[in-house]
């Protein structure tokens, strides 16, 4: 993985700046991808969609910010002369790095509202489920141990999953399977069958079929898809 420079941008709202990684190269080695499609590959990082800004709170779609300029950190010219860092404006450098939203953040943003649109708010739901998961993924995987260890959902995290039902698309085939595991989280395992009784495109037929056995199974937490 080799970072590029850091994009400054500007809080759409009161200005503040912020610093957005990037990569000039990275790849995909050691990456992780689990059944609600959360993929995390520590060699190739994204920026997050959206945030919260740290000096008015408000969120914002960072392709709504306004770039207004980039720090070369990892320039090698960086740390052999510091007059080239001190050109760089002090409030860009006190800047800090855009963070993605918590669960509860990614809801209140559904909340305020600040999704314009259906993919805006199930790109934040689908963050939300995401985050909710995030305590089932670093324990063991050995299937009788993570079902011992479900932790039992909140009502806004239930809340969420059935509304996110209702904004995916059944006819197409990658919401359908994103449909299907939701209904096997929140433990509506014929449900999530029903759905995955269809004629997949291949690249979907293997987590199908996953999803499906766990289905079957009566498991309802989330799972690594190990290859
Ligand atoms: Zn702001």
């Amino acid at each position: 993985m080799r970072p590029g420079p850091d994009k400054v941008i500007e809080c759409p709202h009161c200005r503040t700046p912020a610093r957005v990684f990037t990569l000039f190269s990275g790849n995909t080695c050691g990456a992780r991808t689990w059944t609600d499609g959360k993929t995390i590959a520590l060699m190739l990082p994204q920026p997050p969609f959206i945030t919260k800004c740290s000096g008015c709170n408000h969120y914002f779609w960072l392709s709504e910010a306004k770039v207004i300029g980039e720090i070369p950190v990892w320039e090698p010219e960086m740390w052999l002369n510091p007059r080239t860092w001190r050109r760089i404006p002090g409030k860009w450098r006190a800047a800090k790095h855009v963070r993605e939203l918590s669960e509860m953040e990614s809801l209140e943003a559904i909340g305020v509202p600040v999704a314009h649109n259906i993919e805006q708010e199930v790109h934040l739901r689908v963050r939300a489920w995401w985050a909710s998961n995030d305590p089932m993924r670093s324990r063991d995987q050995c299937e009788g141990a993570q079902i011992q260890t479900a932790s039992p959902r909140s009502l806004e995290a239930t809340m969420n999953l059935e509304h996110l039902l209702e904004l995916l698309d059944e006819s197409d085939p990658y919401e359908r399977i994103v449909k299907a595991e939701v209904l096997r989280e929140l433990g509506r395992f014929d449900d999530a069958i029903g759905l995955l009784d269809f004629n997949f495109p291949s690249e979907y037929a293997g987590v199908a079929a996953l999803i499906r056995g766990f289905a079957k199974k009566k498991d309802p937490v989330v799972r690594e898809i190990l290859k």
